[in-house]
C-alpha cells in the first residue's frame, strides 16, 4: 500500500498537481485505504473517486490536492470543511495544519449532514490516528458552521457541489481567508477560489470539477 501511495503522489508531483512540500507530506501520510470501503480498499490508490455509503463519494486524491493547494492551507491555520464524507480530507487537512509527531496546532472543523457519516468518518480518523487532530459535527454545513459568533476561519474547503456560494459561509471566511468551493449545475460546477481582502470578495476559477449535491438550506433540496 505505502508503495502504492507513493507512486500516486510522485505522479501528482509530475503532473504539477501537486506543489507544495506540506500538501505532498500530506498525502504520504494518511493511509487513504482506511478511508475507503473494504470492498475497494485494492483501488485506494487509484486516481478518481470511490463510493462510500448513502451514495456519497469520496474525491480522488487529485481533486483533494487541487483543492488543498488553492485554499494554500497551512501550518496552524483554522480549517472549515463542509462535507465529512470518509473523513479523508479532513485527515489531509489536520496532516497540514498540525503534522503527525508536533504539537497539536491550527484548527480542522467538518460538518457532516448525514449522521451515520460522521461516524464512519470518525470510526475512519481513529483508526488512521487523526481522532484527535479534526472535530465533526453533524450539521448542515451549508448555513455555515454552529460556532460562536464572530469566529472566522483562514481557510474553508466545501467539498459538495453548491447552486451559489453560501452566504453564511463568505461570512465566517477571515479576512486575507481562502475558500474553495465547486459552484455549477448538479452534474457540473467549476471549482471557484474566493478570496476576501480589504472588505472585497474575489473569486478565481481553479478547474472543472463534478461533486455530489449539497444539501441543505442553500443546497439543491
Ligand atoms: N470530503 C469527503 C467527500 C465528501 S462527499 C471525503 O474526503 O470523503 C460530500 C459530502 O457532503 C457527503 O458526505 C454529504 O453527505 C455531505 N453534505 C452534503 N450536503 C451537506 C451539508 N449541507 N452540510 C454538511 N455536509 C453535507
Amino acid at each position: 500500500m505505502e508503495w502504492k501511495r507513493q507512486k500516486l503522489v510522485e505522479l501528482l508531483e509530475l503532473e504539477g498537481i501537486v506543489k507544495t512540500p506540506q500538501v505532498k507530506r500530506a498525502l504520504l501520510s494518511v493511509p487513504r485505504e482506511e478511508f475507503v470501503p473494504v470492498e475497494y480498499r485494492d483501488e485506494a490508490y487509484e486516481d478518481h473517486p470511490l463510493p462510500i455509503p448513502e451514495g456519497q463519494t469520496i474525491s480522488a486524491p487529485h481533486m483533494c490536492a487541487i483543492m488543498c493547494e488553492a485554499a494554500a492551507i497551512e501550518k496552524g491555520d483554522s480549517v472549515l470543511e463542509v462535507g465529512t464524507g470518509s473523513g479523508y480530507h479532513a485527515a489531509l487537512c489536520a496532516e497540514i495544519v498540525s503534522p503527525t509527531g508536533e504539537k497539536i496546532e491550527g484548527i480542522v472543523l467538518t460538518l457532516e449532514i448525514i449522521k451515520c457519516l460522521a461516524s464512519f468518518a470518525l470510526e475512519n480518523l481513529r483508526r488512521s490516528g487523526y481522532y484527535d487532530r479534526v472535530n465533526i459535527v453533524v450539521a448542515d454545513g451549508s448555513a455555515g458552521a454552529p460556532i460562536r459568533q464572530g469566529f472566522r476561519f483562514k481557510k474553508i474547503i466545501v467539498t459538495a457541489a453548491a447552486p451559489a456560494t453560501p452566504s453564511p459561509l463568505i461570512e465566517q471566511l477571515d479576512e486575507e481567508g481562502v475558500m474553495v468551493i465547486p459552484v455549477g449545475s448538479r452534474w457540473h460546477q467549476l471549482l471557484l477560489s474566493i478570496k476576501k481582502k480589504g472588505g472585497e470578495v474575489r473569486t478565481k476559477p481553479v478547474t472543472y470539477c463534478v461533486f455530489v449535491a449539497l444539501r441543505g438550506r442553500y443546497g439543491y433540496e
